[in-house]
């Protein structure tokens, strides 16, 4: 399969099946264990990234690209602390429930702006640039070009995380929660560490902090880089 391949089917995955998966699981209603595993796992990732970024103390500054931003689990909050948010997904339905949910929350359609974009159509200057389990859905040498693009986007720095190649056992089971029975329609991918950090390194980034989540489903190795 081709990477060309591997877009379309993640785009077709997250406006139908896994649309409704996801959505539920990036919500706060009645799931089932293994979904209600993964809904704290990915909320752990969330909160480090908010975490960190709070704790700087300039988040009223920034401004960040939210790149596959989903319904807007980190954007979200991220504008309820003052960022100027700029997150876009590849899918029209996230992106829709994103809005909603934005709307719910903070009573304005301005911040964040929301718009349906493929990453690697992405353009424009931000001060951060955050992809959050996004990477998962695509082989190396095409999370590579993607990483590459986004660090084309980031005046300073860059937070991305990723199912980390060395779980792979134990991620096999989380890849069939992931996608079960006649959805199974989409491949996850694994990354390691090093490829990571050395196109990263490349694009002429330094890692400054890390965080790793783990719960039993759920894995994901978050990286932040700045410019030196
Ligand atoms: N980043 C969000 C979060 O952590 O809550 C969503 C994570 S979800 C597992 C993956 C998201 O990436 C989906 O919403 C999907 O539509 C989006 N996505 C996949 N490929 C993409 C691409 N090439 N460009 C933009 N978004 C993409």
């Amino acid at each position: 399969m081709n990477a060309a391949d591997d877009k379309t089917i993640v785009r077709e995955y997250f406006n139908s099946t896994g649309f409704d998966r996801w959505k539920r699981i990036y919500g706060d209603g009645e799931v089932n264990k293994v979904q209600l595993d993964i809904r704290n796992g990915h909320q752990q990732t969330v909160d480090s990234v908010i975490g960190w970024l709070k704790n700087d103390g300039n988040l009223a500054e920034l401004s960040i690209c939210d790149a596959g931003c989903g319904v807007g689990s980190l954007s979200i909050p991220l504008a309820t602390e003052g960022a100027k948010i700029y997150a876009s997904d590849i899918s029209e339905k996230m992106v829709e429930e994103g809005k909603q949910r934005a709307l719910e929350t903070l009573g304005n359609a301005e911040n964040p702006t929301f718009a349906v974009q493929d990453l690697e159509s992405l353009s424009g200057s931000y001060h951060t640039v955050i992809c959050l389990d996004v990477l998962i859905h695509y082989p190396q040498e095409k999370a590579d070009e993607m990483i590459s693009h986004l660090c084309s986007l980031a005046q300073s720095r860059i937070i991305l995380s990723f199912a980390p190649k060395t779980c792979a056992l134990t991620l096999l089971k989380k890849i069939g929660s992931f996608f079960p029975g006649p959805s199974k329609t989409t491949r996850a991918y694994l990354h390691r560490e090093a490829d990571v950090i050395k196109i990263l390194e490349s694009n002429g980034f330094a890692i400054q902090r890390k965080e790793f989540t783990k719960t039993r489903f759920y894995f994901s190795r978050i990286l932040e880089a700045t410019r030196p």
